[in-house]
């Protein structure tokens, strides 16, 4: 059908980019790119049709987003040029050719396309050899203004290459390492240069590319106090481990794991130039706190911890149950001894989501007058719960009784 639109809508249609890449890397992908040599959006609705699909267009950018009725979407672009009025600027638009289309991407990797016209359905188009490169497992830009142009691109690099276990080319680290010599970082923002860290940071295993980011001193470019020493690094590893084993038992994780390693990255700064680090990459306010305040409550709790340990259950809730999941996260890389780990994740996976099953309404059946004692009372009986003391609600209502 797909080609058949194409053919119809009068253009050429290509699958490109990350999808192609991962098809010859054996590597799932389900995001699908195609570029049009013509009208993208006469494409995209001819396509749509065939399938009674939804189809969104932003005639502005010849851009437009198909989505099949089971959900899944397709993205669907004009071929164009970006103009770069300036450096590191966000790009002008022009219709263009698929392969000027592709020169503009990021390395040659994801210049892969393949054609979707009937006559020549599944033609594999190289127009910058990124089949040998990813033969060669190699990263390589298209052009040497390419992270001039763009220095997301660099941060790319170290994903990517940690990633698909590639190596970045020689030239491609030359010019990696001009680019930061000549400061390109001034000129991007804070938000875009943590929208690249987060992406690195939400990978499965970041560790080898904050190391790399070190090793281009991308970090202190970006604000010179962000310098990794051994025990950070260390704590990184950590960290890994801890959130794998989170996540393990987390019914349903909703732990930032990006948080939790930038926490640790900032962990050799002062609460002045953390909070300089956060304010620059424009964190919201909560997650700078969490990065500042937060952490020095925890390093403070894990000291306390050390001494207090073993706790009944009750205290052990007291001490942990205001912090956020990332900060425990952080707590168990941090602790230095398994006996705080195994505290924290038994408060993780078993203390945390108890709550008295007794409630106000049953208090004021048990004809206790409304007020403040309430909160004491449940408190109390949270506690006892907590310390194995009561198992039913049978058992609540007697020891309020
Ligand atoms: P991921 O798996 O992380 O989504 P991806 O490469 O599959 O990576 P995107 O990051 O969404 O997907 O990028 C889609 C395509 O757009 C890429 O194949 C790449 O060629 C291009 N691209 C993305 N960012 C840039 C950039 N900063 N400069 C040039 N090209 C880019």
């Amino acid at each position: 059908d797909i080609g058949k639109s194409a053919d119809q809508s009068g253009c050429n249609a290509f699958v490109v980019g990350g999808f192609v890449r991962d098809l010859l890397l054996y590597r799932k992908n389900e995001d699908i790119d195609i570029v049009v040599e013509g009208d993208g959006i006469l494409f995209a609705k001819a396509f749509a049709a065939t399938r009674q699909a939804r189809v969104h267009a932003y005639s502005k950018f010849g851009t437009a987003v198909i989505t099949l009725d089971d959900g899944f979407k397709v993205d669907v672009a004009t071929a164009r040029t970006e103009y770069y009025t300036a450096p590191a600027a966000l790009p002008e638009v022009e219709k263009s050719s698929l392969k000027a289309d592709l020169y503009r991407r990021d390395f040659t990797i994801n210049t892969l396309a393949i054609q979707l016209n009937q006559s020549r359905y599944g033609t594999l188009i190289d127009h910058f050899a990124g089949q040998k490169d990813i033969k060669d497992k190699t990263l390589r830009i298209i052009h040497n203004l390419s992270f001039v142009e763009d220095p997301t691109r660099i941060f790319r690099a170290v994903r990517f290459e940690s990633r698909f276990g590639f190596s970045i080319g020689k030239l491609t680290v030359r010019l990696i390492e001009n680019a930061i010599r000549m400061g390109v970082f001034k000129r991007l923002s804070g938000a875009r240069a943590m929208g690249e860290i987060i992406a690195i940071l939400e990978e499965s295993d970041p560790v080898p590319s904050i190391l790399r980011l070190h090793e281009f001193r991308l970090l202190a470019a970006l604000h010179p106090a962000m310098a990794l020493t051994e025990t950070t690094t260390q704590l990184l590893m950590e960290s890994r481990k801890a959130l794998d084993g989170y996540e393990l038992m987390a019914e349903d994780s909703n732990c930032l794991r990006w948080l939790v390693y930038f926490m640790v990255i900032l962990t050799p700064c002062t609460s002045g130039e953390a909070r300089e680090v956060c304010r620059i990459l424009r964190l919201a306010k909560w997650q700078e706190d969490l990065c500042v305040r937060e952490r020095q409550q925890a390093d403070h709790c894990l000291k306390r911890l050390a001494k207090e340990l073993p706790l009944d259950n009750s205290i052990l809730y007291a001490r942990l149950h205001v912090f956020k999941t990332e900060v425990l996260v952080y707590m168990m890389a941090a602790a230095d001894s398994n006996r705080t780990r195994k505290a924290i994740a038994h408060f993780l996976s078993r203390l945390r989501s108890v709550r008295p099953e007794i409630q106000g309404r049953d208090l004021k059946n048990l004809g206790l007058p409304p007020g403040p004692r309430y909160k004491k009372i449940l408190i109390q009986v949270l506690d006892a719960k907590l310390n194995g003391l009561l198992q039913t609600k049978e058992d609540e209502t007697a020891f309020v009784a």
